[in-house]
C-alpha cells in the first residue's frame, strides 16, 4: 500500500483482469490517430505514459465506420487492414506492463463532413453539416459496425474498448429528447431513447467475450436544454451495466454546452459530486473525470468514495511520469497541466497535432529528445521567465553547467502576473514545478541582479531570454496620470477607480478586465459560487442540469477597446475564447471594436467609433497594447562580438505566448 496515496495507487480488480492503480488516462484526440504514418509516434506517446505507471490508457476516438468520422478521413477501425497499425500501439504499451483500450467514437451530428448521421435530421450549432436521419435498418447496421470494430480492436491486441456515449456524440444524441425526435422503437420515452446505446454495449460484449474491458462513457450531466433528467441517467447506468459494461466513465457537458467543463477557470474536481451521486446505483466501478490534475485531488475524490478511478487526459500529456512521481511521494516534481488548452485542444481544432504548453515533448517523443550532452558546457541563461526556465532546466538535465540569472527576486517572469488573474491559479503550479526542476537539475540560480554584458564573461554560451516590455502609447494625453499599464495594476502600484477603460483586447486585456471586474476570492476556488455563476443546477431539477446563471455584480464598470474592427477576443484560443467573452458579458463589460483613440484628459478618454466621437468618463485607462522585445543586453553582447542565443519574447514579441516561449527554450537546450 502506498503511504501517501493509498487509494489512488491501490490496484483495481475487474475479475478477469487487474489494473495496477486507479489512474485512467482518458481519451484525447491528438491528431496522430488519423494517418497510418503517424502510428509509430502514437505508439511512442502511449509507451511513455505506460512506462510512467498509468493504470489503464484509453486512445483517442476511432470511428466504427465512415459516417462516424469526426472529420474527413479521421481515425477509424472500420476495415480489416486497419488492424495492423494498431498492433504497434498495443505492443508498445504492453512492453511496459500497461493496459490500453481503444475508444469507439461515432461523431453523429458533430461530424464535420457531409456523410454525418443522427437519430433525427437536426444540425448542431457547432458544425455546418446537416446530418441524415438514420432509418431503422441503418440503426441496426450502426450497431453491427460497433460490434465489428470492437472485435477488430481485440484482434489488434487492445485490452478493451471504451464506447463513447457522452459529450453530445451519436449515442448521447439518441438518449436525449433534444436531438432524438423519433417516434419509432428508437425514440420517444427514455427506455426507447437509450435502446441504441444499450444494444451497442450488448453486441460489443457478445462480439468480444467476457474477458475484455468494456468502458461505457455515460453523460452524467448534459448541460444543454432538453438533456437527460437524473432518473434517465440512472436508468441508463443500470442498463449498460446489465448489458455488459465493466466500468462506467463520466461524461460532463456536450460540446455545444455554454458551460465550461475543463478550462482552467473550472474549479478542480468540480463535477465529482455527480459521479458520487451515481455510485450507489451501480455495482461496476465508476470513473470520475474533469479538472483532476494533482494526486492530492485524485486521492481526495477516491478516498471520499466519490468514484473508484479517476480519469485524466491532459495531466498525462503534461507529465508522462505523473503516476511514478506520485508513487515515489514526490508530487512537487509533477509538471502540472494548467488546463490552458493552448497546445492540446486548440491545436486539434486547428487540425494540428496536439502537444502541451508545459511539455513540448508531448506527441513529439520521437523527435524532441533530451540526450545527454557530449561535452558539458558552461552556460548563462539571462531571464527566468518561461523561456529561460525551460532552457536552463533542460540544458542542465542534459549535463551542462547552467547559471540562470534574473533581475527579479523570484523566478517566473510574466507568469507571476498571470497567476494573479482570477481563474489562472494553476500558473502557481508551473512556478512550483520549475523551482523543483532547478533544484533537481543543479541549475545555479542568481536572482535580484540586473545583468549587463560585463557579468557574462567566462561562459561557453549565453542565452538571452529577457522577455518583453509593454508597448508605449503615443496618442494625445498619453502622459496623463490616468493612463497606467497592466504592470502597474498587477504589481499593485495602482488601484484603478470604479470606471476603467482598457486599451487593447488581446489575452492580457481580457485578463485585466476579469481581474478588475471580480471582487473577493476567485470563483475558481469556490465550486458552489462557480456553479451559480455558470448556471449549473446542484439539485439537477431539470433535464440537462441547468438553471439561470447568477453572476456576482461587477466590481467596476469596464470598457474593453480595440482598434481593429470586429468582435474583441476573436484571436483568443479556439476552445477558451468564448469562455472569456461570456465571463465579461456577464459582468456587463462594454466591448468595442473599430475604436480610434483621440486623446486622454481630465474629462476622460476621447474615442471615435463608427464616425462618432464620445468621451468615456473613466477614472483610469489601463494600457494592454501589446509588447516590444527587450533586447538591450543582446545588442550589448553583439557589440562585444558575443554571439548570444535569443529566445521567447526577447526574440519576437508579437504572437508570443508561453507555449512558444517554453517550446523555444526547450528546443534550444536540446540542441546545445
Ligand atoms: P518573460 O516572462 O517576460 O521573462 C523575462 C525575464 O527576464 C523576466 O523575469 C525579467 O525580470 C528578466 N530580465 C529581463 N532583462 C533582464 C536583465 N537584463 N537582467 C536580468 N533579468 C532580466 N501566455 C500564455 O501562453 N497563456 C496565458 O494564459 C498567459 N496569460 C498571461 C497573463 C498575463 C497577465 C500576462 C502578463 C502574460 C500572460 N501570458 C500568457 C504571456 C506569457 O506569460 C509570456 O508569453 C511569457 O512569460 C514570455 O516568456 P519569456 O520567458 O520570453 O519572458
Ligand atoms: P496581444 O494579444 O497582441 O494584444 C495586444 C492588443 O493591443 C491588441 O488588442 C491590439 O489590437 C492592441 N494594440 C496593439 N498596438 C497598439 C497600439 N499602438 N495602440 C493601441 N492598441 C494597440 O498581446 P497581449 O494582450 O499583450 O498578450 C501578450 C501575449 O500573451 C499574447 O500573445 C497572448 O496570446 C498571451 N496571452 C495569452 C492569454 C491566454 O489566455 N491564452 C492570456 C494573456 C496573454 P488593436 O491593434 O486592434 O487595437
Ligand atoms: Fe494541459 Fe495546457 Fe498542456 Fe493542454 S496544453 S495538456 S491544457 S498544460
Amino acid at each position: 500500500m502506498n503511504a501517501t496515496y493509498p487509494t489512488l495507487l491501490a490496484p483495481l480488480d475487474l475479475g478477469f483482469t487487474r489494473l495496477r492503480n486507479r489512474v485512467l488516462m482518458g481519451s484525447m484526440h491528438t491528431g496522430l490517430e488519423d494517418r497510418a504514418a503517424d502510428f509509430p509516434k502514437l505508439a511512442a506517446y502511449f509507451a511513455e505514459r505506460a512506462e510512467g505507471g498509468v493504470g489503464l490508457i484509453v486512445t483517442g476516438g476511432f470511428s466504427p465506420n465512415v459516417s462516424g468520422w469526426v472529420k474527413p478521413l479521421s481515425g477509424s477501425l472500420s476495415l480489416p487492414w486497419q488492424v495492423g497499425r494498431h498492433r504497434q500501439v498495443t505492443s508498445a504499451v504492453h512492453a511496459h506492463d500497461g493496459k490500453i483500450c481503444l475508444q469507439l467514437l461515432h461523431a453523429g451530428r458533430y461530424g464535420y463532413h457531409p456523410f454525418s448521421v443522427a437519430p433525427s435530421k437536426l444540425k448542431s450549432p457547432i458544425t455546418p453539416f446537416t446530418p441524415r436521419g438514420l432509418s431503422a435498418r441503418a440503426i441496426e447496421r450502426q450497431i453491427r459496425d460497433f460490434a465489428s470494430a470492437a472485435a477488430r480492436a481485440r484482434d489488434a491486441g487492445y485490452d478493451g474498448v471504451e464506447i463513447m456515449g457522452s459529450e453530445g456524440y451519436l449515442l448521447n444524441e439518441f438518449t436525449v429528447p433534444r436531438t432524438n425526435k423519433r417516434k419509432d422503437a428508437w425514440g420517444g420515452d427514455a427506455a426507447r431513447r437509450m435502446r441504441f446505446a444499450v444494444e451497442i454495449v450488448r453486441q460489443v460484449r457478445e462480439a468480444c467475450g467476457p474477458d475484455f474491458i468494456l468502458i461505457y462513457r455515460l453523460s452524467l450531466l448534459d448541460l444543454v436544454e432538453d438533456g437527460n433528467a437524473w432518473a434517465d441517467v440512472v436508468a441508463q447506468a443500470h442498463a449498460v451495466e446489465a448489458a455488459g459494461a465493466t466500468l462506467i466513465n463520466s461524461g460532463i457537458g456536450w460540446h455545444e454546452a455554454r458551460v465550461p467543463t475543463i478550462a482552467t477557470s473550472v474549479p478542480r474536481a468540480a463535477f465529482t459530486g455527480i459521479t458520487h451521486r451515481l455510485k450507489p446505483h451501480v455495482s461496476v466501478p465508476i470513473i470520475a473525470s474533469n479538472r483532476i490534475n494533482m494526486p492530492d485531488v485524485a486521492e481526495a475524490v477516491l478516498a471520499a468514495g466519490h468514484a473508484d478511478m479517476v480519469s485524466m487526459a491532459r495531466p498525462l500529456l503534461a507529465d508522462p511520469q505523473w503516476v511514478n512521481k506520485a508513487r515515489a511521494g514526490r508530487p512537487e516534481a509533477i509538471n502540472t497541466c494548467i488546463a490552458c488548452n493552448q497546445a492540446c485542444l486548440d491545436h486539434v481544432f486547428e487540425n494540428k497535432h496536439a502537444s502541451c504548453l508545459v511539455n513540448p515533448r508531448a506527441c513529439a517523443e520521437t523527435e524532441l529528445i533530451y540526450r545527454p550532452a557530449a561535452v558539458s558546457k558552461r552556460l548563462a541563461v539571462v531571464g527566468a521567465g518561461p523561456a529561460g526556465l525551460a532552457c536552463a532546466t533542460v540544458a542542465a538535465e542534459r549535463g551542462h553547467q547552467v547559471v540562470l540569472l534574473d533581475a527579479a527576486t523570484a523566478i517566473g517572469g510574466q507568469f507571476n502576473m498571470a497567476k494573479r488573474i482570477p481563474g489562472k491559479e494553476e500558473f502557481h503550479e508551473s512556478l512550483r514545478y520549475f523551482s523543483q526542476r532547478i533544484a533537481e537539475t543543479g541549475v545555479e540560480l542568481r536572482l535580484g541582479q540586473w545583468v549587463d554584458a560585463d557579468a557574462l564573461s567566462g561562459f561557453d554560451a549565453v542565452v538571452v531570454a529577457t522577455g518583453v516590455t509593454p508597448r508605449q502609447l503615443d496618442f494625445p494625453g498619453h502622459d496623463h496620470p490616468k493612463l497606467v499599464s497592466y504592470l502597474d495594476v498587477l504589481q499593485d502600484r495602482v488601484v484603478p477607480g470604479k470606471r476603467v477603460a482598457i486599451i487593447g483586447a488581446g489575452g492580457i486585456g481580457f485578463d485585466i478586465a476579469e481581474y478588475l471586474t471580480h471582487a473577493g476570492p476567485s470563483p475558481s476556488l469556490n465550486p458552489a459560487q462557480w456553479m451559480a455563476e455558470w448556471g449549473v443546477d446542484p439539485d439537477y431539477a431539470t433535464g440537462g442540469g441547468l438553471v439561470p446563471p447568477r453572476p456576482e455584480p461587477p466590481a467596476r464598470q469596464i470598457w474593453l477597446l480595440q482598434r481593429s474592427a470586429g468582435k474583441p477576443g476573436a484571436r483568443l484560443g479556439k476552445t477558451t475564447g468564448w469562455i472569456h467573452r461570456a465571463t465579461l458579458k456577464a459582468k456587463s463589460v462594454k466591448m468595442l471594436g473599430g475604436v480610434n483613440y483621440l486623446g486622454l484628459d481630465d474629462a476622460g478618454l476621447h474615442i471615435e467609433v463608427d464616425g462618432s466621437e464620445q468621451v468615456l468618463e473613466v477614472d483610469h485607462v489601463v494600457s494592454c497594447a501589446g509588447q516590444e522585445p527587450r533586447r538591450e543586453l543582446h545588442a550589448a553582447l553583439l557589440a562585444r562580438g558575443v554571439q548570444a542565443h535569443l529566445i521567447g519574447g526577447a526574440k519576437l514579441a508579437s504572437e508570443l505566448d508561453a507555449k512558444r516561449a517554453i517550446d523555444e527554450g526547450s528546443r534550444l537546450a536540446a540542441a546545445l
